[in-house]
């Protein structure tokens, strides 16, 4: 019977946000440890929920060590890093005699300490436990290093943005590392990282430049069966840091040499189309007017700048501002304010008030707007996913916690104020708060490209529109201090 350790720790850390991302963050998302990773994960389309279902029908004795997940943010307390790691030793010492390790990471974790986050963690593990495989599942938008190639065994990722296909990345790693185990052959890791940064929305795996990417690495992998997975990662723009940016990695049983040679033609192809791996937005003013022209909705205004699921604060008001001064009806928008769902919270359904909205957590996304407001509805904020297998269930399971929220309405504007930040994944978000989303005549949408399962089959039309914020898809408006250059697209290669 097969040994392995299985844990996890899943950040994508926006190094540009004035946020520190610590313990209670991951709390409030997923920190687990033995068993309760079982009772929390089984049955759901998480990557651990698919490592487990094979772990469980191959009849590996394992034990299941530390995971945790938090939504991405800005840096990762060290002490977090540290808990996390003290937790993964002590199992170590009381399971030895492994024949794995299998770990789920995001792959773009930035601590304060170690800008390479995931390659520190391998390291780590790899001084501990010797040549014993090291198998990781990372998310497509993993900033890979040299590091992570050189202490891991075998790696493979997530194919599809939005992220439908965790479970099956966690399936497949589990099987790589099951058939690695049996076979005695000790896989090698090469990568290459061509000069590219991608914005978040050039990363949608359905359009160029991923389209052709992730083609060509399919292609590969039937060609050569030495290669056991090949993985296309677009990587995590937002991080400062060394390793950010495009990378390919594979991981081979025969020769890393010919296998780092079949990369080159991806990193080529992948600088090649360092332009339409960044997409500019359209200034929202021009947006208004266009969509404006469309009698029926419901149409799509979706802002990048603003995309919680790339590590923003999810208040800002540049939307909302738009919606004001066009004087659109019948529209919604979500904004993350805590203090003003309290502010709700104290009042009686129907009351009328001033009420500050967005722009509080910093000077990035847009001012607040004191508005005055009829306060609709209250709720715990707990809703159920509509569509199981969205993006958000990979992060979540099933269950969304928005925290205590409010929907407060301002002329023909619906405004749903959560107290936890929450990425707009999945219809239920809108519907359990009374909002239907179907019968809206326009809907704000703080996303990238991860919203496209949900909201895309039931738009009429959609459209990107340029605001203020650390999600902005123009590369250019970041400070980087620490990437290696010249890079596309901030600089002529
Ligand atoms: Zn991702």
């Amino acid at each position: 019977m097969k040994k392995v350790l299985i844990a996890g720790l899943v950040h994508e850390t926006h190094t540009f946000s004035a946020s520190r991302t610590t313990l209670v963050d991951f709390e409030e998302l997923i920190w687990l440890h033995g068993e309760d990773v079982l009772v929390r994960c089984r049955g759901d389309i998480s990557p651990m929920s698919g490592v487990l279902s094979v772990a469980d029908s191959l009849g590996w004795e394992y034990t299941t060590s530390s995971y945790g997940g938090a939504l991405p943010a800005g840096i990762v307390d060290d002490a977090l890093l540290e808990s996390w790691w003290a937790q993964v030793q002590q199992d170590l010492k009381q399971h030895t005699n492994l024949d794995g390790i299998l770990l789920v990471l995001h792959g773009a974790m930035v601590f304060e300490s170690f800008t390479d986050g995931e390659g520190e963690i391998l390291r780590r593990l790899r001084n501990v436990v010797g040549d014993c495989p090291i198998a990781v599942v990372l998310d497509l938008h993993a900033n890979f290093s040299y590091d992570m190639a050189c202490y891991g065994s075998i790696f493979a990722s997530y194919r599809e943005n939005p992220h439908t296909d965790a479970y099956a990345a966690g399936v497949r790693i589990a099987q790589l590392l099951d058939q690695v185990i049996t076979s005695k052959k000790r896989p090698q890791v090469t990568a290459i990282k061509p000069a590219v940064l991608y914005s978040p929305r050039g990363t949608a795996s359905a359009m160029e430049p991923m389209r052709t990417l992730l083609q060509m690495a399919r292609q590969l992998e039937s060609e050569f069966p030495d290669l056991l997975e090949v993985c296309v990662l677009p990587g995590f723009a937002y991080a400062d840091v060394p390793c950010a940016g495009v990378s390919f990695c594979a991981t081979t049983i025969g020769d890393p040499e010919q296998a780092h040679r079949l990369l080159q033609p991806l990193a080529e192809t992948a600088l090649q189309q360092a332009e339409q791996g960044n997409p500019l937005d359209t200034p929202i003013d021009q947006v208004m007017l266009e969509a404006m022209q469309i009698p029926d909705g419901p149409i799509g205004i979706i802002e990048p700048s603003d995309n919680i699921g790339g590590g923003t604060p999810g208040d800002g008001t540049g939307i909302l501002q738009a919606f004001i001064k066009y004087k659109i009806k019948n529209c919604a928008v979500i904004i993350s304010d805590p203090v003003a769902v309290e502010v709700c919270h104290g009042l009686d359904i129907g009351s009328e008030l001033i009420l500050p909205i967005g722009g509080k957590v910093d000077d990035f996304h847009g001012p607040t707007l004191e508005l005055l407001v009829t306060l609709g509805g209250k709720t715990d904020g707990k809703f159920s996913l509509e569509n199981p297998k969205s993006h958000f269930a990979s992060l979540v399971g099933r269950r969304v916690d928005m925290g205590p929220s409010a929907v407060v309405k301002h002329h023909g504007i619906y405004i749903l104020l959560t107290t936890v930040k929450t990425p707009p994944m999945d219809l239920g978000q809108l519907r359990s708060q009374g909002i239907i989303p179907e019968q809206l005549y326009m809907i704000g949408i703080k996303a990238a490209a991860a919203y496209k399962a949900a909201y895309d089959p039931i738009l009429r039309a959609s459209f990107y529109v340029d605001t203020p914020g650390l999600g902005s898809s123009d590369l250019h408006r970041f400070s980087y201090q620490h990437i290696p250059r010249p890079c596309k697209p901030l600089d002529k290669i």
